[in-house]
Parts: C-alpha cells; structure tokens; sequence
C-alpha cells in the first residue's frame, strides 16, 4: 500500500476527537511530502536537528509536533515555530520553553509527559509527581506556554489487558486534572496516546492524539 492509502485507511478509523500525528522520525523528506500531498499535516519529529532540517525543506504550512525527549540546551532552535512540544517531563523544561517562546513573540503548546509503562525510563512525571509540579503553581508564571494536556505511552508488550490498563490510567489521570488544576482552562483538552501498535485501544480510552509512525512510513533504520 501506498503512504496515502494507509493514511486514509487510518483516518477512517479515527474518531471526529481525534487527530493524527504522522511520526515521520528517520525518514526521509520525500516521504513526508508524500503525506503532506494526501493532504496530512501534522508531523511528529524526536531529534532536533532532524526536525530542523526538515523544517527549513519542507512547506510551511506543516504543523511540526515534538514528540521526543527534548534537551534544555536544544529549545531555542525549535521555539520559533514548533506547534506543540509532547513530552515535557520536568518544570526546568518547561520553564525554558517559556523563555524561549517569549524569545520567539509565542505561546508554545506544551503536554506533560506521564510515565505509567512498566519499562524503566528516566523520562517523564509519575502522576504524583505531576501533581506536586502542578499544586507548586510556579507554572502559573509561565505565561508564554499553554499546558494543553498530557502525554504517554504504554509498555511495548503483547498484553492488551496490560496496555488497556495504562491507557485508562493516563485517561484518569488527565480527567482528574481537568476538572480540578485546569477546570476553568479550555485548552487543557488533549490526550496523546497510541502507536501503531495500540492506537485501536488508545481510542478506545480517550486518545485525542495519536502518534503513528511505522505503520504509516514502514520500518526504521535506527
Ligand atoms: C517513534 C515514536 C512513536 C511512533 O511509533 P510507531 O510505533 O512507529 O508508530 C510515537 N511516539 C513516540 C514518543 C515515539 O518516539
């Protein structure tokens, strides 16, 4: 199947409340031009001089989701105009996302990264740990950032019951937080879960963003 048959057949899977984050991560710039003219626009990216490459090639028009780990020292290059950073797992990130997007005239849209996989990571809040950023209020000063939801992925495993219980655990998590730190918030509306390999069970709990890679652009090389 073609990039624009897959995409299709995708799409007709998703619910209205739902979009699509083409994770185009270590293919080529061709490729994403074949999704782009089947009419995808949201593109999700995990390295930033990838992404800054693609940028500066690509059409403009593309709205560029930070999927990946993303390193302090790296913000500035993106700032200018990425549409929504993913996996934001520490109040140090956040804060300079902030002072970068003042930098760049903008307001970044940020989601916290909730880590529930079994698998050991450095990277990502545990929903306590959320909490305790969040009731800190110092985010509150961050004013050149939206928090518009949260972020997470399931353990990479054959166990549906497994990564079923992760999802609702995420989708609990973010409608707590919705209806106490961000009850008079409206923007804090988004739900990113869901791979290739689980996006059907994603939907099913609530996933309002699903990041879909090598289903879409085949395998990678990495
Ligand atoms: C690579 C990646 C994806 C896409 O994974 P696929 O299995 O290729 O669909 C989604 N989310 C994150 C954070 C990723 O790094």
């Amino acid at each position: 199947m073609d990039i624009k048959a897959i995409l299709d057949e995708i799409k007709a899977e998703l619910p209205q409340t739902t979009r699509l984050v083409a994770v185009s991560k270590f293919h080529p710039a061709s490729a994403i031009q074949e999704a782009y003219d089947a009419g995808q626009r949201i593109f999700g990216e995990s390295k930033v001089q990838e992404l800054e490459e693609k940028h500066d090639i690509l059409p403009q028009d593309i709205e560029w989701h930070f999927i990946g780990h993303l390193q302090t020292n790296k913000v500035k290059y993106i700032a200018p105009y990425i549409s929504m950073i993913h996996a934001v797992d520490s109040f140090k990130l956040l804060a300079e996302i902030n002072k970068q997007a003042a930098k760049a005239g903008r307001v970044i849209p940020c989601l916290l990264e909730i880590h529930v996989a079994k698998e050991e990571t450095k990277y990502g809040f545990t929903p306590d740990e959320c909490m305790d950023m969040l009731n800190s209020e110092n985010w509150k000063e961050l004013t050149n950032v939206s928090i518009c939801g949260i972020m997470g992925m399931a353990t990479n495993t054959d166990d549906e019951n497994m990564i079923e219980q992760e999802f609702s655990t995420l989708a609990s998590f973010f409608e707590n937080l919705k209806s106490t730190v961000f009850r008079n918030d409206d923007s804090f509306r988004e739900l990113s879960m869901g791979m290739s390999e689980d996006y059907h069970l994603a939907i099913k709990h609530g996933s309002t963003l699903v990041r879909i890679g090598s289903k879409i652009f085949g395998i990678r090389n990495y």
